[in-house]
């Protein structure tokens, strides 16, 4: 019954928008309205919508996703043709030059792949085909080959050449994947598109990674809704952050996953197993780099609350919300104040309080 087809994992998006902008009557602040446009897109396996306001907000709309296909055509490593494939082709034999965007994001992912001790890996490819959790059917390998596919996940066999601005895999049967971070890097560069037109309000949601730019149009702060990963255990939200000029990036268990025999397989691995993480079942990031949330929610997923929250206070300049297996939730403590929880508690599901 869980186990939903690939496209519908997509839908079970991370974060929840809460308010997109409420229409304004004639009264608003005494202002003519901003011009709103909107679009959304399915690209890297998930739902993308932009929804921006001024006076060039239908223009700005359209080339800040135009900029995201660009990058998701890039980092793609299901596409033979993309550049992360190329670099994949060519693990053990020669180094590929490659885009800025494509070595800037390599880079960011081995800096934190080195910082969180190989919790997030960069080269995680070689699990990732193997489990090939939504695509193949509730499949669990057998430990050899858990093993042999292991073996291939190392950061350290990643070498970037900043002169040529090349990338080299040391081994054959290496594999970037990008699958934890490239969703980040397209929302900053979105947004960065955006802010080159004047757009000064606007959300990018791109399934569970959110920018909010500004505040909304009615001057309130954008409010950003946190799913609770166990929905059946007191409703959809688990939480409601206020946001200006912030990225919010959840990982969870629950976007793509089945469920065999009672144990639930998900998409986020720990490299130390070779098997899906299990020290959380969602790990939240807030900040103002939406590429550094992305990898470090999936960090973050992977250290579990008590190593993942001692990286992110030592990173400063980010807050993090978990919830651990027992479902309890624990965020950094300058967000104890902000975070607003709302999931119903003791709930099984029938009632809240
Ligand atoms: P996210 O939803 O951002 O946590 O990203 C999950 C995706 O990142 C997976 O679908 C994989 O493509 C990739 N991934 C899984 N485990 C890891 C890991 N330990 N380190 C880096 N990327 C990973
Ligand atoms: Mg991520």
């Amino acid at each position: 019954m869980r186990n939903r087809g690939p496209r519908l994992f997509a839908l079970a998006l991370a974060v929840i928008l809460l308010s997109g902008c409420r229409a304004r009557g004639p009264g608003w602040a005494g202002q003519v309205p901003l011009a709103k446009a909107e679009k959304t897109e399915f690209m890297m396996d998930t739902v993308i919508t932009i929804t921006a306001y001024g006076p060039k907000a239908a223009e700005a709309v359209n080339n800040a996703m135009a900029e995201m296909r660009r990058i998701a055509a890039l980092m793609n490593a299901d596409d033979p043709k993309s550049e992360v494939s190329r670099i994949n082709q060519n693990a053990g034999k020669r180094p590929v030059r490659v885009s800025e965007d494509t070595f800037r994001l390599l880079k960011l992912a081995q800096r934190y792949s080195e910082l969180s001790g190989g919790a997030f890996d960069v080269t995680v490819r070689p699990l990732v085909v193997l489990w090939g959790i939504g695509k193949k059917d509730k499949y669990v390998p057998d430990a050899a080959a858990i093993e042999r596919a292991r073996a291939l996940v190392n950061w350290r066999d990643l070498i970037l050449d900043e002169k040529a601005r090349t990338v080299y895999l040391r081994r054959p049967g290496m594999g970037i994947d990008l699958g934890g971070a490239a969703k980040g890097y397209a929302a900053d560069r979105a947004r960065e598109v955006l802010l080159e037109h004047g757009v000064r309000s606007a959300l990018i949601d791109a399934g569970g990674n959110i920018w909010a730019l500004g505040r909304r149009p009615d001057g309130e702060p954008w409010r950003i809704g946190i799913r609770n990963p166990r929905p059946e255990h007191g409703g959809e939200l688990l939480a409601v952050v206020p946001s200006e000029d912030l990225t919010l990036v959840t990982s969870g268990d629950y976007e793509r996953y089945f469920i065999r025999d009672g144990v639930r397989y998900h998409h986020i691995f720990d490299p130390r197993t070779g098997r899906p993480a299990r020290s959380t079942i969602s790990a939240t990031i807030i900040g103002r780099n939406s590429a550094e949330a992305d990898i470090l929610s999936t960090a973050l997923f992977v250290l579990g609350p008590e190593q993942g929250l001692a990286l992110i206070r030592k990173l400063g300049n980010l807050e993090a919300v978990v919830v651990t297996p027992e479902e309890r939730i624990v965020s950094t403590s300058n967000l104890e104040d902000k975070l607003e929880i709302v999931r119903q508690e003791g709930g099984t599901g029938d009632k809240g309080r």
